[in-house]
């Protein structure tokens, strides 16, 4: 952290601010010009607020040096993470691909989906049995029933499954069923669920929030690692902006921007980002060539029909093209489908 004094600053109040700096343990290496003096504050300022400091009128401004994400930060883990989940690598150089229906809606459609998927070349099965919807007129997810007809399918496909949680007292059940644990958007900041979800071993796939910085992002997942779990998946799905033309607004530049920042495994989901089918596709090639670990990709066998979200599903047969196309990117790149 620097610290820059006004100039004229009096040694009383350049004396209470060293005071606060101290009693923080911090060091401080000051440098005295003509005309300003700096601090260059040296510690693990990763929890201090530097509004402690800019309360005093003397000071100019506070520049933090150090992110406030410690666990989560390739600062200090350079090595990327791979994520095992039951078999499935996530941030090797093999691509994870996760795909399936919005909602879970009968064993018959969880059936036709996942065997489509899996004959596709999809590693993960997807499907929601507890739905975070807008409305609560709206179709609220099969619940405890979709989660039996998700786990039946993924074991009849040999597909690990992921679903979404909405509350820390479905934990124990999940974590007997599931191999992956799904914090959605909504979700991202609720830092009971994400505290909770720490003292557990399964793997979380952490979903943007709507309106979430990358940092916030970032300090959820260190929410969830400081508890004890450091297998945290990021998942880019989309952000409020001003344009309405699509659901939400693609971050392609969060891929780089995270990888930068974290060594944690980072998926983007193009079906929510864009809220139609047809721009699934080429979203989904470009987060591949920006550098994503994988893709969640919504398939629905009869998207008319769908439940939830048939209208940015896609069906299998364009899904199983759309894989064969991201085979080639996926080489371009230098990773593998
Ligand atoms: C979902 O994946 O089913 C979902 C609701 O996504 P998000 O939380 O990204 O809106
Ligand atoms: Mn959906």
């Amino acid at each position: 952290m620097i610290i820059v004094l006004k100039p004229g600053a009096p040694q009383e109040e350049c004396e209470k601010i060293k005071g606060i700096l101290l009693k923080n343990n911090f060091q401080i290496n000051e440098i005295v010009g003509v005309n300003m003096t700096i601090y260059g504050v040296v510690g693990d300022t990763s929890t201090f607020d530097p509004r402690l400091i800019t309360v005093n009128d003397w000071v100019e401004k506070v520049m933090r040096v150090q992110e406030p994400f410690k666990r989560a930060n390739r600062m200090f883990h350079p090595e990327a993470t791979i994520i095992d989940v039951s078999g499935v690598k996530f941030g090797g150089k093999r691509l994870a691909v996760i795909a399936g229906p919005c909602s879970i809606e009968t064993k018959e459609q969880m059936n036709t989906v996942a065997a489509a998927v899996k004959a596709a070349g999809a590693t993960l099965l997807r499907g929601g049995a507890f739905k975070p919807r807008t409305s609560p007129y709206s179709f609220q997810g099969l619940k405890e029933k979709g989660l039996e007809m998700l786990t039946a399918a993924g074991k009849e496909n040999n597909l690990p499954v992921v679903t979404e949680i909405m509350s820390a007292d479905k934990i124990e059940e999940f974590v007997d069923c599931v191999d992956l644990i799904q914090v959605g958007a909504r979700n991202m900041q609720n830092f009971e669920l994400l505290k909770e979800l720490g003292k557990t071993n399964v793997p979380i796939l952490l979903k943007r929030g709507l309106s979430a910085t990358i940092e916030e992002w970032l300090m959820s997942a260190e929410y969830i690692m400081a508890g004890g779990n450091e297998r945290v998946i990021l998942c880019e799905r989309g952000i409020r902006t001003f344009e309405t033309y699509t659901r939400n607004t693609l971050d392609l530049s969060a891929i780089p921007a995270i990888k930068k920042l974290s060594h944690l495994p980072i998926i983007v989901d193009p079906s929510h980002a864009a809220g139609m089918w047809w721009m699934v596709e080429p979203l989904a090639k470009a987060a591949i060539a920006v550098g994503a670990d994988g893709l969640m990709i919504e398939v629905h066998n009869d998207p008319e029909n769908a439940w939830c979200d048939g209208g940015q599903s896609l069906k299998p047969e364009r899904f199983d093209n759309l894989m064969k196309e991201l085979s080639e990117i996926a080489q371009i790149v230098g990773r593998e489908l």
